[in-house]
């Protein structure tokens, strides 16, 4: 009998390339989304699997699964900061309310539960490069505070019921990933730039630029996680690229990669923006035996295509 796995936020970029990488690697996938970011356009193509089904539920209400569960992924959370932004307190629920559902199902179902932590638990660094030992320094009433708080509760009772429950836990602490099934209009650098480009639009630098960010492809992103899964550390693991840039920077590579002859504007710097983020990816070589395979210039070229294929209707309901 296959290994079944639930797959919470299978509706959104992470995890519908999760959904594919399981259904891939001959699991039974039980993907639950309630569509609040997500779109069923990303896993429509499964939907005629007999080893896929969908749950349109809100995890922070009660979660029921009929059957086994070997392996629960939980990636159900609003990621991008106008997101949170916009449902504050629906991101501090989903972090709080829907990983104790889940953790609480994992505990019912025998089952091992890897949750997607995130670089924003470090807050603004002052470390550099980051290393999981580090503690982080977040602001917990900033606006940008409902979603790191509500990760770092997540990684703290998940420890809890490692600890006093015994059950497998598995914490991913991910740092900004991009690829293929990002929205276009979800305000994060990579499909705001990219598209801009596409509709003749200035392309708007937060700030001065200079602050950094670490761009990591998503099927390497997915790769590891899915190691990190099968791997018996129940500690967090940095998964990221480490190749550091400017936003700056990288805007004129935007400008380079999509031929636009657009200029850069500069706009005001969001209250919180991490000035600098690098993953120390030390542990996740060792203990995953992974690293990063995709290049920023390949990963760009492949988003890039993805983008400039959506209609033009897609195109034009962004909001940038
Ligand atoms: P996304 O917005 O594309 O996907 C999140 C999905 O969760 C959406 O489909 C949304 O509808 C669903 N969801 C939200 N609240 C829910 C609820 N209460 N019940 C059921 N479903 C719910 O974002 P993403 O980039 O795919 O991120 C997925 C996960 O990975 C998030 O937990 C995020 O914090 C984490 N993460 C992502 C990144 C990144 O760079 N993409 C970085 C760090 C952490
Ligand atoms: N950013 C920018 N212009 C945009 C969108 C984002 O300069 O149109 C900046 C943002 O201020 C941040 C960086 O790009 O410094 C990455 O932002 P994103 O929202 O992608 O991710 P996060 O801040 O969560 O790392």
């Amino acid at each position: 009998m296959n290994k079944r796995v639930l797959i919470t936020g299978a509706a959104g970029f992470l995890g519908s390339h999760l959904c594919d990488k399981f259904i891939k690697e001959g699991y039974e996938v039980i993907a639950m989304d309630n569509l609040i970011t997500g779109d069923l356009k990303n896993i429509a193509h499964l939907f005629k699997n007999e080893f896929f089904e969908f749950h349109h539920h809100d995890i922070t209400k009660f979660v029921h699964v009929p059957g086994k569960v070997d392996y629960i992924l939980h990636f159900a959370s609003p990621a991008s900061p106008i997101d949170y932004l916009k449902i504050p307190i629906q991101t501090l629920k989903v972090g709080s309310l829907g990983t104790h559902n889940l953790l609480g199902l994992a505990k019912e179902k025998n089952a091992r539960i890897l949750i997607a932590s995130t670089s924003e638990v470090y807050g603004d660094p002052l470390v550099h490069p980051q290393t999981e030992e580090y503690y982080g320094n977040v602001n917990t009433i900033g606006p940008r505070g409902v979603y790191d708080e509500a990760k770092r509760f997540q990684e703290s009772i998940t420890m809890a019921y490692h600890r006093f429950h015994g059950i497998e836990t598995r914490i991913a602490r991910i740092f900004n990933t991009y690829g293929p099934r990002m929205r276009l209009n979800d305000g994060r650098v990579i499909p705001a730039f990219i598209g801009q480009a596409l509709r003749g639009e200035d392309l708007t630098v937060f700030g001065d630029g200079l602050q950094t960010r670490s761009f990591c492809y998503v099927d390497d992103q997915i790769r590891g996680l899915y190691n990190l899964l099968l791997s018996d550390y129940s500690l967090p693991v940095n998964i990221g690229n480490p190749n550091e840039i400017t936003i700056l920077d990288f805007a004129k590579e935007v400008i380079k990669l999509t031929g636009t002859t657009q200029k850069i504007v500069f706009e005001p710097l969001p209250k919180d923006d991490p000035l600098q983020r690098q993953p120390d990816i030390s542990k996740a070589k060792e203990i995953l035996n992974w690293e990063p395979e995709v290049s920023r210039a390949e990963g760009m070229k492949l988003t890039y295509n993805y983008f400039k294929n959506l209609s033009k209707e897609d195109l034009q309901k962004s909001e940038h």
